[in-house]
């Protein structure tokens, strides 16, 4: 790491997984870029708390489905610090519904935020990344991308279209010290888990084999390894942490 830290940038950043992850990152040393959307105390919060770990923070409002927003973002990142040497690509959000009952709307939403989201900033990072010769691009995807979830499958295509991505990537940008992985959580107790009823929760307890839903710090350490220079030979991977859930 340069005297300041790797640029990190974390979609998402201002709540649950997000979160987490920006506040490992700084505690590696990290100066980290909080993305949200619409919560921005929540994000100025993430700042402080990564600010009082003696790390720096700023959080940048963009709608990452939008072009011209995440162009913005990446603009005012590079004027500032320079551009992002660790990309999190983690911004997400659920609109379940049997097939039969989704929307287009529903359909779009879903694809775009985890799909078009990562495409474009993807596409920027790795721009500066390769003229750096190094990077670490780390999307969080799921284990539904891998196994496809009832009333998921939106949710499910987007994420394994992140798969493809994932690996596409990872071959372009080998020889330049680039890393493209895929971080695939089981169930992470978040906002997304917490709004499931009783029921819904027990059955999924059900299918994971440890018993108990992951943590976000939990997802966080994981990503804070593969975006460290430790994780130097490990590219293209889907990497399941989720309690022994696709094993069952
Ligand atoms: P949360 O609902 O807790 O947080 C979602 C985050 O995404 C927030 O920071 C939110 O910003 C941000 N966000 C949503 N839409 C946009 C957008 N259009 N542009 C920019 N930011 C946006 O989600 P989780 O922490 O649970 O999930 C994070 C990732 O982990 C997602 O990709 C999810 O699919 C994945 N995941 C989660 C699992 C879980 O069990 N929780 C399991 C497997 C994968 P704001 O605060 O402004 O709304």
């Amino acid at each position: 790491m340069s005297e300041h830290g790797r640029i990190a940038l974390v979609t998402g950043g201002s709540r649950g997984i997000g979160r987490a992850i920006a506040l490992r990152l700084a505690r590696d040393g990290a100066r980290v870029a909080i993305n949200y959307v619409r919560h921005a105390d929540s994000a100025d919060e993430v700042v402080k708390s990564i600010t009082k770990l003696g790390s720096s923070a700023v959080s940048v409002q963009a709608d990452v489905t939008k072009s011209e927003e995440v162009k913005a973002m990446f603009q005012r990142l590079r004027e500032s610090w320079g551009p992002p040497e660790i990309l999190v690509n983690n911004a997400g959000i659920i609109r379940d519904s049997l097939l039969a009952r989704m929307s287009e709307e529903d359909w779009d939403a879903v694809v775009n935020i985890h799909l078009r989201a990562t495409f474009l900033c993807t596409r920027l990072a790795v721009r500066d990344m390769v003229r750096n010769r190094w990077g670490r691009i780390i999307n969080i995807g799921s284990v539904v991308g891998i196994g496809g979830n009832i009333g998921q499958s939106n949710y499910s295509a987007a994420k394994a279209g992140v798969i493809g991505f994932t690996r596409s990537i990872a071959k372009e940008v080998a020889t330049r010290n680039i890393t493209v992985n895929y971080v695939a959580p089981g169930y992470v107790t978040t906002d997304i888990v917490e709004d499931l009823t009783p029921e819904l929760k027990e059955k999924i307890l059900q299918r994971v084999p440890m018993g108990r839903f992951g943590r976000a710090d939990e997802i966080a350490d994981l990503v804070g390894y593969v975006a460290s220079d430790s994780a130097s030979y490990i590219t293209g991977q889907v990497i399941a942490i989720d309690g022994g859930m696709v094993i069952s």
